[in-house]
């Protein structure tokens, strides 16, 4: 079978492997049909990270077809056309059993410390695998998992309807965000430097788009909110947007914080404490799946607004280094 491999960084080969091994107790083996490349396997492929050993097949944003199972699985079929959640963790310590396997001490996820999706077959746990509604393509269903990041921030969070939401970035979980605040009834505002990003928003369904160079951010939730943001969100993830969060806020206002930058930001205890603000963590999903499913099923979701481009495994290193030099993508897919 065919497996885009990461070498070095910088440099995929497409390798002839051995086929998959046969699926144990509780696995599947899955057909992969279409991976979504994802900021982490940009990075990576940029220039490599700590916990992930070379060569590796990255890519966790992945639907496919189940094509074997191991005994002991019930809930699909061979022929079902499925998604994976990544998220893979002990399940036995404290924090599995309470349901937040996101962030167990031994989390892992495919495509990242352990072998992913840019692969012609996988073998996975079968429990970690999601039916997706038929109408949709499988180009479609690998969105599922940067919606399963949305779904987990709106979750804690705790966006409902009638909650003003302040999105900062209109990439892949900027865009994800404001169909999830939308489908729960909230009012959305995003800003980007992007025109062509902020175009996609509009059309995705955003209430408001800032161009944040063009305008001041913080004037214009001033002007649409009474006291402020009830929720604000950096989509981009640096410590700046992190730090600007707590000015946009309402009093009682939530904070959702998604940032691996390492520096540390600039935030006054007494900015918290004066307006009781929370600032929530969250890390991949938890469980949320069903959510994205549920989301699917609906039609509250635009999937094709989000696809910027489409290649073949074959043209991987391509894919990636063009989606590197424009700033204007939101998601490229690979298939197989
Ligand atoms: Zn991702
Ligand atoms: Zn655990």
């Amino acid at each position: 079978m065919k497996a885009a491999k990461l070498i070095s960084p910088g440099k995929l080969r497409v390798v002839e492997e051995l086929p998959a091994r046969a699926p144990r107790r509780g696995e599947a083996a899955v057909k992969v049909k279409a991976v979504g490349i994802c900021g982490t396997d940009l990075h990576i492929f940029k220039e490599g990270r700590a916990d992930v050993e070379l060569p590796r097949v990255m890519g966790h944003e992945l639907s496919g077809v189940v094509s074997a199972l191991g005994d002991g699985v019930d809930h699909i079929s061979v022929g079902d056309r499925v998604v994976l959640d990544p998220v893979m963790s002990c399940g036995t310590c404290r924090t599995c059993r309470a349901g937040h396997g996101n962030v167990c001490a031994g989390v892992k996820c495919f495509g990242v410390q352990m072998d992913g999706g840019f692969q012609e077959e996988i073998v996975v746990p079968a429990a970690s695998l999601y039916r997706f509604p038929g109408q949709y393509s499988f180009i479609q269903a690998a969105l599922a998992e940067p919606f399963s990041v949305a779904a987990n921030i709106l979750n804690r969070v705790s966006v409902e309807a009638g909650d003003f939401v302040v999105i900062m970035g209109a990439g892949t979980i900027g865009l994800s965000l404001v169909q999830g605040a939308k489908a729960a009834g909230a009012k959305v505002l995003i800003s980007d430097i992007e025109e062509l990003k902020l175009e996609k928003a509009r059309e995705i369904g955003a209430d408001y788009v800032v161009h944040s160079q063009k305008e001041d951010l913080g004037d214009i939730v001033r002007k649409y909110t009474e006291t402020g943001a009830d929720v604000v969100i950096d989509a981009v993830g640096t410590v700046k947007l992190t730090e600007q969060s707590l000015e946009l806020a309402a009093p009682c206002g939530r904070i959702g914080v998604i940032s691996f930058d390492a520096r540390p930001a600039q935030i006054p205890a007494a900015a918290i404490t004066r307006k009781e603000l929370s600032l929530i963590g969250s890390r991949m999903n938890a469980h949320r799946f069903p959510d994205v499913i549920r989301w699917m099923e609906e039609g509250a979701l635009n999937l094709d607004a989000m696809v910027s481009k489409i290649y073949p495994a074959e043209e991987i290193q391509k894919a990636f280094e063009e989606t590197l030099g424009d700033s204007t993508t939101i998601k490229t897919i690979i298939t197989f």
